[in-house]
């Protein structure tokens, strides 16, 4: 039986530009074939199990042949696998999808290509250039820039003379060629011209110029592969239509620190304001299994008068566990629940459970303000929580009650890439770190290692709360900014009020 491929456009460089049959693909692909242009970030929608392999452009060395890329993905093909060909952008335009196409058919490997959006117009797009436009431009070359010594292989004539918006690809060692052979032939030399370097991408940049300054300011501005040369009048439209660089978090590299399982909020709303995420999970949560305190406690829920749930994880766990013993969230018959903040409040309700108070802010201390006025000497209190919890709540509270804590989770070391990370430090690429609890924070330098701790001097830190700022500055560094509200959100209003 031989398997399938798929010739996947990934789009211009932001993942989220994929089309919807493309991550079909990459969900059931054995093996992705990915090359530089490809966000990486796409590869995450794999399957577990998924192989991948890297074709594209080394610092050094050379981009895999062709014949041997074709020759690769019929292989894996023929031995039964589904495949996924990724590339930039679309697989038709300057990708090669056509001979890796002609290849399969000549095999009989079955296959199916699926478009994908060119950087030659989505990477307009994010620099606030529309290709075409009433006034401007009413068509528009896409042309390879890849040429011969002489430039010969194009009519430059006609092309001079062509009234649409010209877009060059793979053009940028060329570009002295392009713009003079352009303006030899009769091309006005003050046709305004962009080159946009990683469009769509957080580290997008563009430049402005004309057909006769742009190679000076390219060389000023040291902009380089991978780019795109755009010639023409459009280009005036993007003192109005360029959106995308006013993004907030524009250009910003954002350190996210939570375990893998838990990021994804963050990382959404970060990548959606703009920013690019670095993502270094320093915990990951482990659930004590067979736990008999916490089944016991489940058991004999009834004469709780209270349940404190201090975060996400701590409701999952226990409502699991509960549910697996054959009960629903009825078992907690009277027993007021306390949510320490609205994220855990969330995964409370979506238990079918409301808690009933939810402390001023989201700390220890502040339950505690709120419980004692109200609890009885003869109160039972049930604290389902990490073992690396802090010990305040229990020490504070149980002079007034009877309090149970029940160890339900604990966290451990995440398997963040020390290399990438230091790698980002000593380039000065990372402009803030997150950190949403002192776990995160201790476990990041554990990974990073005490040796680089000065590394990080340059580096804004952000915390979301003041047990978490606490933790940073007793381990010698400064907090730029602590979340006014001790959640998520408070973080995201701190790097967005930048
Ligand atoms: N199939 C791709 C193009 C591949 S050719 C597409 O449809 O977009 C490779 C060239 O595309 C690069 O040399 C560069 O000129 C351009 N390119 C692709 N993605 C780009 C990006 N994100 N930013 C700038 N240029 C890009």
């Amino acid at each position: 039986m031989k398997g399938k491929v798929y010739l996947v456009g990934a789009g211009p460089g932001d993942y989220k530009l994929m089309t919807l049959r493309g991550l079909d693909a990459l969900k059931k692909a054995d093996i992705i074939i990915y090359d530089r242009l490809a966000n990486e970030t796409l590869l995450k929608e794999a399957k577990e199990t998924c192989e991948f392999i890297y074709v594209g452009k080394k610092s050094s060395d050379h981009t895999m042949k062709q014949e041997d890329i074709n020759e690769l993905i019929a292989k894996k093909a023929e031995e039964g696998k589904t495949v996924v060909r990724l590339k930039g952008g679309d697989p038709y335009v300057f990708g090669r999808g056509g001979e890796e196409g002609e290849v399969l058919y000549e095999r009989g490997i079955d296959f199916e290509v699926i478009p994908g959006i060119t950087s030659a117009i989505g990477g307009l797009c994010y620099a606030g250039i529309p290709i075409t436009h009433r006034d401007y431009a009413s068509s528009f070359h896409v042309i390879t820039g890849h040429l011969k010594e002489d430039g010969e292989e194009l009519n430059w004539n006609a092309l001079a003379s062509l009234k649409g918006t010209l877009v060059f690809l793979m053009g940028m060692s060329n570009l002295e060629n392009i713009v003079n052979n352009l303006m030899d032939n009769g091309k006005p030399i003050d046709t305004p011209v962009a080159i946009i370097n990683w469009a769509s991408r957080s580290n997008q940049r563009v430049v402005i110029g004309n057909l006769e300054n742009i190679y000076k300011v390219v060389q000023r501005e040291g902009i380089k592969p991978p780019s795109l040369i755009v010639i023409g009048d459009v280009v005036r439209l993007r003192d109005k239509l360029n959106y995308f660089e006013k993004k907030p978090l524009f250009g910003k590299n954002i350190v996210v620190t939570r375990a893998r399982a838990q990021s994804s909020r963050l990382v959404e709303e970060i990548n959606d304001l703009g920013g690019s995420t670095i993502e270094f999970p320093t915990i990951k949560i482990n659930e004590i299994p067979d736990n008999n305190d916490l089944h016991r406690a489940i058991e004999n829920i009834e004469k709780y008068n209270y349940i404190i749930f201090t975060s996400k994880n701590g409701v999952e766990i226990f409502f699991d566990n509960l549910f697996k013993m054959g009960f629903d969230s009825r078992k907690l018959g009277k027993a007021k629940v306390v949510a320490i903040g609205p994220a855990t409040n969330k995964a409370l309700v979506k238990w079918g459970i409301k808690s009933d108070i939810i402390p001023e802010t989201y700390v220890g201390e502040s339950i505690y303000d709120e419980l004692k006025i109200i609890v009885k000497t003869n109160d039972n209190i049930l604290i389902p929580r990490s073992k690396e919890a802090r010990s305040y709540l229990v020490d504070s509270l149980s002079p007034l009650c009877n309090v149970n804590e029940v160890q339900t989770y604990e966290t451990l070391l995440g398997n963040g890439d020390r290399d990438e990370i230091l790698r980002y430090l000593d380039n000065d690429e990372i402009d803030y770190i997150t950190f949403t609890s002192s776990s995160t924070v201790r476990n990041f330098i554990e990974i990073l290692g005490m040796e680089n701790i000065k590394k990080l001097a340059k580096t804004k830190m952000i915390s979301i709360g003041p047990i978490t700022s606490k933790t940073i500055q007793d381990l010698g560094l400064e907090i730029y900014k602590e979340a006014e509200s001790y959640t998520i959100d408070g973080m995201l209003e701190c790097l967005v009020n930048e």
